[in-house]
């Protein structure tokens, strides 16, 4: 086998985003962790959401499934249950994910299947145009809310971890290193991975920008004194400023995933099991689709 390289992981499509979005980064921060790995195309799943970050399934070559708003992660974790060889990285917006997408994030995060779910975060609705998004900051002022936003935003890290996820991260796309390193990590974990990336909309949103986020930014890999395998530290942590921390900020290192904890549960694809139906039996089954 030939070693995989970028242009393997390359499309043709032409890129819709507005130039300098902060989804360029998510993109190529994936695309090099999947070659660092050497994880061939054929055994990648992008299942995208709706929003401008659903587009990153077009730019990557591997299996891409294009799902209805909000349901990246029921989708994602049926593709891995059906086949547990495949690496499914669900990818998705603040908006898919934290509004619509809500209550599967949360069963996701408990349910510990091991899907990847990195979410491209800009605190706001870019693809419909800067509507304020779950994740806007409480007075964001945004086009569909001249005057501040009224509603008190979703903190993701916390509530993925009082959700009990097992693996959860904050990253930022212009700091591509560090985003590789906790992709890497999450691909690497046993059971559901959450990457929320900071990700900045350069045309909607003119709070959450670049500078902001060098400016205000705490590196919890650079923190000597914090522990990543403590939950309740970690909540404790976060709790300060969670929009404003990036790094690994927990990994449950006894982590056993869904599909390996349910007995009997087969290892191979379902498409490769041996599964005869006689005539009798096909004819029954039929029967319930009439
Ligand atoms: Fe990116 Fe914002 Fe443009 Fe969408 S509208 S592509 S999020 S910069």
């Amino acid at each position: 086998m030939d070693p995989v390289t970028l242009q393997d992981y390359r499309t043709q499509e032409k890129s819709w985003w507005c130039p300098g979005c902060g989804d360029f980064g998510v993109l190529a921060a994936l695309q090099k962790t999947l070659v660092g790995l050497g994880i061939e195309p054929h055994r990648v799943v992008i299942v995208a959401g709706i929003g401008c970050s659903g587009k990153i399934g077009n730019y990557i070559n591997s299996y891409n499934i294009h799902v209805v708003h909000g349901r990246t992660l029921p989708s994602a974790l049926g593709v891995k249950l059906a086949n547990r060889e495949l690496l499914v990285l669900a990818v998705g917006g603040d908006g898919d994910g934290f509004a619509i997408g809500m209550n599967h994030f949360i069963h996701a995060a408990r349910r510990n299947i091991g899907v990847k779910y990195i979410v491209m975060d800009n605190h706001i609705y870019g693809l419909t145009k800067g509507q304020n998004s779950p994740t806007s900051e409480l007075g964001q002022k945004v086009k569909a809310a001249p005057a501040g936003n009224l509603e008190a935003p979703v903190r993701p890290i916390s509530l993925a971890l009082t959700a009990g996820a097992t693996f959860v991260a904050q990253g930022f796309s212009s700091n591509q290193a560090q985003l590789a390193r906790l992709i890497e990590g999450a691909i690497r974990h046993p059971g559901f991975a959450f990457v929320n990336v900071l990700s900045p909309c350069v045309t909607y949103n003119r709070i959450n920008t670049y500078d902001y986020y060098k400016e205000t930014l705490h590196d919890l890999d650079q923190d000597p004194d914090y522990r990543p395998d403590r939950r309740g530290e970690a909540l404790a942590k976060v709790m300060e400023r969670e929009e404003l921390v990036t790094g690994l900020v927990y990994r449950d290192p006894d982590s056993v995933p869904y599909e390996e904890a349910v007995p009997g549960f087969p290892k191979e694809p379902l498409a490769g099991r041996d599964m005869p139906l006689g005539g009798e039996q096909f004819a029954k089954l039929m029967e319930g689709y009439r």
